[in-house]
Parts: structure tokens; C-alpha cells; sequence
């Protein structure tokens, strides 16, 4: 250990960090990738280096013990080398060097990866879930808006493009809403968080009846609907539907067998995770193809306590740092 002013630094804490539309979540890991610290705070899209160094900051004073790297999960078009994030539409980021600006911040070395690919990666290291074989698994976020993390046989996915399981701005009602990406229709103006409440208030606002108030969140939607209101029902009919739609593609193009939903929508539990499963099922029932396909696959829902790409961005610095880790989190 180095002492130091602000409290010794130990060579195994690393803090991750998930920057959400909504909240951003900071964990503190040890080298057995226990969590030590762990803390929530809505995002400040008007200063998000300032207020990741701040949340790091907050940590290493309560700890009393400074970190001795950082991991950032982030949504957007992410460049890990030169943890540059682009294209973040649901953060108003064009283009920001958030690595270089954080780690001049903090003075500590910052690694920056796509959120629901840390968390893919966090999630395929866990134990009991390799079986004998290279991990699978495909995570995907719901929140404000949605994409997908995807681990194929044991390598994370990033496409040629950069863009690989970025299924919220896939088309899913063409004549829909325009999307913070520019376009139409895509899933995020459907079934991502602010969608849901969208639905909601203009049905409000047409005057239906039903038990929800003005700007419910999506898990008040879905457990209304589950509980047998008329508006919720159709919203969460319609919207597990489309999140049903977008696990079969996920499935028949990449091979995935496992899902594993998580993100702000995911806090909805079995009021979200049964009409999406009952939908998948009647898919298998109508199709042999798809049943084939989907025969052994599991749809699982992440506790929203858990925080899958802090997680994630911790793992991913301890492995670049060259630290112990869990059978290499990280690229190969
Ligand atoms: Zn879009």
C-alpha cells in the first residue's frame, strides 16, 4: 500500500461506474470482485465527467482508501482504446473523450466500454452458469433506452460496425414516434422507460379510466396491468410483445440462449418478465422453428439491486490494470 494524504491506496479496489439516462450507479470492488461500496445517483447529463469524478471521489472519502483505477459503462458508440463515447442519443453526447478528460480528472487510470456489454461480460463470468462450455448469454437493458450486450462463446460482440446488439433503434412500428436517433419507430419509442410513460399519459390525457396517475413509471404500468387494469393491460400487452419480437431476433440471429433482461424497466419483476415469457411461448407453440430454436432457452429477469454494468466496468479495468481477475474478464 502507498499512503498518501487522502488514505491509502490499495492495489485491488477499483471503482465501476454506469452511466445511465437516469441514474448513474457507482460500485467498489475488491480483488475477489466482493462489492465494499455501492451507491446510486440520478444522472447529470449536463456534466457527466465532472459527475463521475465526483461520485469516485465521494467513494474513495467514505472508504477512506483510494481506488486504483476506474471503469465507466456507458451507452453509445464506445471506443475502448481510446475511451472516446460517440453517438450517446439518450445523453445528448455527440462525441466526448471521456477516458483522456477523466483520467486528467481523477489521476488514475480510466477504462470506458458500452454498458450492456460490460454487463454481458460481468454476467457470463459469474459461477455455475459456464457449464463446460464457453459462456453465451446476451443482456439486455431496458431503461431509457435499450440495447443489448452480447458474450457468443465466451468473446463479447462488438461488430465490424461497432454497433452489434444495438436493438433499440431496430424498426419496430414504422409509422411510430421519431426516435432521439432521428429516426422512426424504432423499439426505444416503444418500449423503453420514457415510452411506456408516454403511452400512459396520452391515454390519461384522452380521458380513459384507469388506476394509474399522470407519469407512472413503466413498473407501475406493468404491475397495474397485471393486476387487471384495462389501459395498463394494452400497454403492457403491446410492449411485451415487442420486447418478445426483439429476444426472437436476438436468438435466431445470433444463437443466443440465454437473456437476461435488466435496466430501470427491469424493476417491473414478473409483472414484465410473464406476458413477455407467455408471448415467447405461444411463438414455440405456433412455430417449429422458432421452437426449435428456443426450445431450452431461458428468459431471466436481473433483480434491480443488482448493477450488472458498474459491475461490468470494474472488471473490465481490473483486467486491464493486469490485476487478478476472474478468468480474464476483458477482451483476448
Ligand atoms: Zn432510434
Amino acid at each position: 500500500m502507498i499512503a498518501t494524504s487522502d488514505g491509502p491506496i490499495r492495489r485491488g479496489l477499483i471503482a465501476g461506474v454506469d452511466v445511465g439516462g437516469t441514474k448513474t450507479s457507482v460500485v467498489v470492488t475488491d480483488d475477489d470482485d466482493r462489492v465494499l461500496y455501492e451507491h446510486v445517483a440520478p444522472t447529470d447529463r449536463s456534466a457527466v465527467v465532472g459527475q463521475i469524478a465526483g461520485l469516485v471521489d465521494d467513494a474513495q472519502r467514505q472508504m477512506q482508501q483510494q481506488v486504483a483505477a476506474v471503469g465507466v459503462a456507458i451507452p453509445g458508440h464506445v471506443d475502448p482504446q481510446d475511451g472516446s463515447v460517440s453517438m450517446a442519443v439518450n445523453l445528448g453526447i455527440t462525441h466526448l473523450a471521456l477516458g483522456p478528460l477523466l483520467q486528467t480528472e481523477l489521476g488514475i487510470p480510466t477504462f470506458v466500454e458500452h454498458d450492456a456489454r460490460a454487463a454481458a461480460l460481468w454476467l457470463s463470468k459469474q459461477p455455475g452458469l459456464r457449464n463446460g462450455h464457453a459462456p453465451s448469454v446476451a443482456f439486455l437493458a431496458i431503461g431509457t433506452g435499450i440495447s443489448a450486450g452480447v458474450v457468443l462463446d465466451g468473446e463479447m460482440l462488438r461488430g465490424a460496425n461497432g454497433f452489434a446488439g444495438e436493438v433499440g433503434h431496430v424498426v419496430a412500428d414504422p409509422e411510430g414516434s421519431v426516435c432521439a436517433c432521428g429516426l422512426r419507430g424504432c423499439l426505444e419509442t416503444v418500449a423503453a422507460g420514457p415510452a411506456i410513460r408516454r403511452q400512459a399519459n396520452e391515454a390519461i390525457a384522452a380521458g380513459r379510466q384507469t388506476v394509474l396517475s399522470e407519469n407512472p413509471s413503466a413498473a407501475d404500468v406493468f404491475r397495474a396491468g397485471s393486476a387487471g387494469d384495462e389501459l395498463a393491460s394494452e400497454i403492457t400487452d403491446r410492449v411485451a410483445g415487442h420486447l418478445a419480437r426483439a429476444i426472437r431476433s436476438l436468438a435466431l440471429t445470433l444463437g443466443v440462449k440465454r437473456v437476461v433482461i435488466g435496466g430501470g424497466v427491469a424493476a417491473a419483476g414478473l409483472a414484465l418478465l410473464e406476458p413477455i415469457q407467455s408471448r415467447i411461448a405461444r411463438e414455440r407453440a405456433a412455430s417449429p422453428l422458432v421452437e426449435a430454436a428456443l426450445s431450452d432457452a431461458t428468459v431471466e429477469l436481473l433483480p434491480p439491486t443488482e448493477a450488472p454494468g458498474a459491475r461490468g466496468a470494474a472488471a473490465i479495468a481490473r483486467h486491464r490494470m493486469g490485476l487478478p481477475d476472474r478468468e480474464g474478464v476483458g477482451e483476448r
